[in-house]
């Protein structure tokens, strides 16, 4: 933690299969002036709760992990009405930043750095903020449920990005702060290498379609997120694609003969 910075949390009423609990929107600074990051859907109430938490302060910028539609859509009107500017990635669906963040840059909280960490894979526009040794990680890394990931190769690597960087704490978009990151960083991705193993498996079994591989992988989970674990499936065989350990063909798949998941070459 640095000294003479709080971060208060604020969760917004959207709870759901994709958001948990809800968005966390966070209030971060000193005395005198905060950021708020990550303001939520539109919602009237919400924007309330979070000025009762800046209180008499100075807002100095909101800002936005991603754009999905869970958590920038209030960062214009909000930040429009305190007539501060809105920082991001890039511009997306609802969401028009003054200032586009890039990885590496730096936001001046109440004299002290929040550092830009671009980490696509859950989408191509995701941020993570450091602020010592405290990552907000928005939908990198969420709290008790697991991320959606629009493109495998690119998440994987923004994982393996953050290990061993002396991180103590995350604050996820969703769910509860997480207190042994390393541990966390591991652990998510041992649980994607095994999917796509069992993916690979699938393939190799025969399987063609991402609905042959979501009924063979995901047999032990409820069909009801079958739609979910299709496009979970889809994330890894862009991946696998890329690798050549799976080819496309239309809308069929198949195991690349040639080269095996540890990148060794088949031997003729
Ligand atoms: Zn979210």
């Amino acid at each position: 933690m640095i000294v003479g910075i709080g971060i208060e949390r604020v969760l917004a009423p959207n709870p759901g299969p994709f958001t948990g609990p809800g968005t966390n929107t966070y209030v971060i600074g000193g005395e005198r002036s905060v950021v708020i990051l990550d303001p939520g859907p539109v919602d009237q109430g919400h924007a309330d709760a979070i000025l009762a938490k800046v209180g008499g302060r100075r807002v100095e910028s909101v800002i936005v992990t991603h754009t999905h539609s869970d958590h920038a859509p209030l960062a214009n009107p909000l930040a429009a009405d305190l007539g501060v500017p809105v920082l991001g990635y890039a511009p997306g669906p609802d969401f028009d930043p003054d200032v586009m963040l890039a990885d590496g840059g730096v936001v001046g909280i109440a004299g002290e750095d929040l550092v830009v960490v671009h980490t696509p894979g859950h989408s191509d526009d995701h941020l993570c903020f450091r602020l010592g040794d405290t990552l907000f990680t928005g939908d990198h890394i969420m709290g008790g449920s697991s991320v959606m990931v629009e493109d495998m190769g690119p998440y994987l690597a923004s994982l393996e990005r953050l290990r061993g960087t002396g991180l103590e704490r995350l604050l996820p978009g969703h769910g509860e702060p997480m207190d042994e990151p390393e541990e966390i960083i591991s652990w998510y991705l041992a649980h994607r290498m095994e999917r796509e193993r069992q993916i690979i498996d699938s393939l190799r079994r025969g399987s063609t379609t991402v609905g042959a591989i979501v009924e063979d992988v995901y047999s032990d989970v409820d069909t009801d997120l079958h739609p979910l674990a299709a496009r979970s499936v889809v994330a890894h065989l862009r991946k696998l694609e890329s690798d050549e350990i799976a080819r496309r063909d239309g809308d069929e798949w198949q195991s690349g003969v040639r080269l095996t998941v540890d990148g060794r070459r088949d031997e003729d």
